[in-house]
């Protein structure tokens, strides 16, 4: 998962960059619905159990392309490692590459407000669900689609 961005838990969350080479949608829920079973199981309130869940798995063996950490919740996607859910301690560290931000997100970030709430826009009329979304923003289809409906095909041919 990247740094911070209102991308990465935006149309309830993006897998983009927690995995690489995703099976079949299906593959890809599958993965999901037992990676959160697995969650599940544990003590979620101690951080050793919390560190040993990340553990059970090396950051290189994904289920079927989707990184073994990631979760659902009340339809949401997310890390139960991350940050923003342990008084800023990283559980991440030293697992993946936490630093990542996906093209789309480094192309978001140096829009204007207007442009960025443009394109929020543009991700709500396409109903996606997260799953669609998160491949959507990992291939650059919906920053494509955005720019070239703002700008014409000039602006996709850079990327
Ligand atoms: S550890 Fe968390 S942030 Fe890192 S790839 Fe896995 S699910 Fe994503």
């Amino acid at each position: 998962m990247a740094k911070l961005t209102v991308l990465c838990q935006f149309n309830q969350g993006c897998l983009g960059c927690c995995g690489h080479d995703f099976d079949s949608l299906e593959k890809i829920k599958e993965a999901i619905k037992r990676n959160t079973q697995e969650f599940e199981s544990i003590n979620q309130n101690d951080e050793l159990e919390l560190l040993k869940f990340r553990d059970r798995a090396q950051s290189y063996d994904l289920r079927f392309g989707v990184c073994r950490n990631l979760i659902e919740k009340n339809g949401r996607l997310f890390c139960p490692l991350h940050p923003a859910l342990h008084q800023e301690r990283d559980l991440r560290d030293g697992h993946c590459d936490a630093n990542h931000l996906c093209r789309t997100a480094k192309e978001f970030a140096n829009w204007s407000p207007d442009q960025q709430k443009q394109f929020l826009q543009f991700i709500n009329d396409k109903h996606l669900d997260n799953i669609g979304y998160s491949l959507q923003i990992e291939n650059n289809t919906l920053l494509k689609e955005f720019l070239t409906v703002q700008f014409g095909n000039l602006f996709t041919l850079s990327l």
